[in-house]
């Protein structure tokens, strides 16, 4: 079976309703060579936080079948938090196996490297492939997009703190289809305050709340040397908060209590602002990787963001109603892959 053989094979089963026979299920001679053979064809979506990567992983995920999905969020990769850090419900996930999301213990202090990032997706590429599966790396951390893809990658340097003129490599070590999800800044900023205001709705500040209750947290607050999660926007907002009425707040909530409300109004202003900050630190990356020679893929999902705005109440993760998306975003994402696999 070559390369080309399971391409068109996968896009056989682009629009079955019901995936035929796996192709990891057939007859192979030698799995080993075959697995070779079959070129390290990687889909990435990237983009800032909120502008619904995880939704579009699941749309295409579920239209390249059979796909898994490689976190690349920093904060996604540790257990724990996970309102707070906006990971992917399992309902919404619709069986597509995903890996390096929410496996590292937090506890044991230790950041996930870049470096060690590079390693760990690099295993999971070689083993998603060699079941004859798609691998789509998934999340906004530039700096692990970097050094999964990076053909050249020095552990002790952060190209985008680089002072010297091009520090990017511009070549890659797999073949990569990188998607960028792009939405009008402002339109974005407006998106990402009501989705801080709908994650507190879903119980992220009881989700805080237990973590405060149950990490040494609130002992070790150095923002120098602080470390994994407890970079997580949301822990150091809420830390001077939990630090003024102590880890169990359970005898009134922020509402009764004027001061009280004043640090926790001050909180959720600071994770409003954070995010927003974020969202713009990440987009000057993707444009700096642009700017290297990588071949991002623009998709503008403004409109769809817009009509969010507009029509209150959305279907799923991402946010937008679904007809504007699909038009958008999926329809032509799946243009690109297509012709990617097919290649
Ligand atoms: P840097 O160069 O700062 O490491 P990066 O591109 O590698 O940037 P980002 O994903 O931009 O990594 O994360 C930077 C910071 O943004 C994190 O340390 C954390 O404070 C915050 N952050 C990122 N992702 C999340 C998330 N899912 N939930 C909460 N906070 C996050």
């Amino acid at each position: 079976i070559n390369y080309r053989h399971c391409c068109n094979k996968l896009l056989s089963l682009l629009n079955a309703p019901t995936p035929t026979k796996p192709m990891w299920a057939q007859p192979e001679t030698d799995p080993a060579s075959a697995a070779r053979q079959w070129r390290r064809k990687v889909v990435v979506i990237m983009g800032p936080t909120g502008c619904g990567k995880s939704r579009l992983s699941i749309d295409l995920a579920t239209r390249f079948f059979p796909s898994e999905i490689i976190n690349s969020d920093k904060m996604q990769v540790y257990s724990g938090l996970d309102i707070t850090t906006n990971k992917i419900p399992m309902r919404d996930r619709l069986g597509i196996p995903h890996h390096l999301l929410g496996q590292v213990d937090p506890s044991c202090h230790r950041e996930l490297s870049p470096s060690e990032f590079r390693s760990a997706a690099d295993s999971k590429i070689s083993d998603i492939v060699s079941r004859r599966k798609i691998p789509l790396v998934v999340g906004g951390s530039n700096s692990f997009i970097y050094a999964f893809a990076a053909n050249r990658f020095d552990p002790e340097s952060d190209v985008f703190r680089e002072s010297k003129p091009d520090p990017i490599c511009p070549e890659l070590r797999y073949d990569c289809c990188f998607l960028w999800v792009d939405v009008s800044t402002p339109v974005l900023n407006q998106y990402l305050d009501k989705r801080v205001d709908d994650m507190l709705d879903s119980g992220m500040f009881n989700e805080l709340e237990d973590y405060f209750a149950n990490s040494d947290s609130l002992r070790e607050s150095d923002s120098v040397t602080r470390t994994g999660l407890r970079k997580a926007i949301g822990v150091p907002e809420f830390e001077p908060y939990f630090r003024t009425f102590g880890r169990r707040t359970t005898d009134a909530s922020p509402e009764e209590d004027p001061v009280r409300r004043g640090l926790y109004d001050e909180a959720v202003r600071a994770i409003k602002d954070n995010t927003c900050q974020l969202a713009e630190r990440q987009v000057g990356k993707i444009l700096r990787l642009r700017n290297s020679g990588w071949d991002l893929r623009r998709l503008d999902a403004t409109e769809a963001f817009t009509a969010t705005m507009v029509v209150r109440g959305s279907d799923s993760a991402g946010g937008a109603p679904s007809d504007v998306w699909e038009r958008q975003v999926v329809e032509p994402s799946v243009k690109i892959v297509k012709r990617f696999l097919e290649e």
